[in-house]
């Protein structure tokens, strides 16, 4: 299993790019920061498991944000441990209100979700033996939150930003300002002074100037996207395509291309892009076969070589 120890009684659980990374604070009690995709909730419990924090044991859980990568399982988990879920005041309503549908299939949660404790902009909260405060970073999703630990300067950065990256802005979701906000939202991480940071999806980085670099990347990336709004398209339009080669690979051209044409994100932007749906594809599978990011077996199946 790929887990990382960053300090004592805090650790991180890599997944992949289908599976937000999971954060676990032990030590007084068992806080779990974010629980994976509905449909890999085994996955799920046989790592917490093998982490020696089986689901049981789980005090409180923290949802970043309500995408189906990092809240799914919560339900069963909050079912198995009887543990307290947190998220962000708004919490509740991105997961009643928001229509992820038009990014690709959704999972129903396995069970009702208990109810959220909510927590604010600027709170100090404690989690396990440590104090986190509470940073509302809006733009990839109105209610994600950071978390900022200044002891061991450690911060967990959510979707707000991954290494000279970040999780997709859909304006056709968020609103078009989704974009401006993720600029201030990522200003607001460069603000603290942080020598690990943990994001939602990838490996933690580490050392001040590379966490720094890191994060004016994601800024520079970010401002060419307010410049040139097709470079924001084409940027989403990569990462969901390579998420639904995650969900149903092995898969076969034809079948892609067919799941591909029904999302109703995929058409709206190739028409946007002034594209045909089935050139927007095409175009989609070339240019991430070139960078590696999906391959083609013997049998002639695309799979994607990327951690789920
Ligand atoms: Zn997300």
């Amino acid at each position: 299993m790929n887990i990382i120890t960053i300090a004592d009684d805090l650790r991180v659980i890599l997944r992949g790019w289908f599976n937000a990374n999971h954060i676990l604070l032990t030590g007084p009690e068992t806080v779990l920061i974010d629980t994976g995709h509905a449909r890999d909730i085994a996955q799920t419990l046989h790592l917490l498991n093998e982490a020696e924090t089986p689901a049981e044991t789980l005090t409180r859980i923290l949802i970043t944000h309500a995408h189906q990568d990092h809240i799914g399982g919560a339900a069963t988990l909050c079912q198995q441990s009887g543990a307290t879920l947190l998220g962000h005041r708004w919490l509740h309503y991105a997961i009643t209100q928001r229509r992820s549908d038009w990014l690709g299939p959704v999972w129903p949660q396995e069970a009702p979700l208990p109810p959220i404790h909510p927590v604010h902009e600027g709170e100090d909260v404690n989690l396990g033996r440590y104090t986190f405060r509470v940073l509302h970073v809006p733009g990839h999703a109105f209610e994600m939150i950071a978390l900022y630990e200044p002891t061991l300067r450690v911060l967990i950065s959510a979707d707000a930003a991954h290494d000279g990256d970040l999780g997709v802005l859909a304006p056709e979701m968020e609103g078009i300002g989704c974009v401006p906000q993720a600029v201030e939202s990522v200003e607001k991480l460069m603000a603290l002074d942080v020598e690990v940071m943990i994001p939602g999806h990838g490996v933690p980085i580490m050392g001040r100037e590379r966490v720094a670099d890191s994060l004016k990347r994601t800024r520079q990336r970010l401002m060419s996207f307010i410049t040139n709004p097709e470079k924001r398209m084409r940027h989403l339009a990569r990462r969901v395509f390579l998420y639904q080669v995650l969900l149903h690979q092995p898969v076969d051209v034809e079948t892609l291309r067919r799941h591909s044409l029904n999302v109703r994100w995929f058409t709206a932007y190739s028409e946007q892009l002034g594209t045909t749906p089935d050139a927007f594809f095409d175009t989609l599978l070339d240019t991430l076969m070139a960078r590696g990011l999906i391959l083609r077996r013997p049998d002639g199946l695309l799979v994607s070589p990327i951690p789920a």
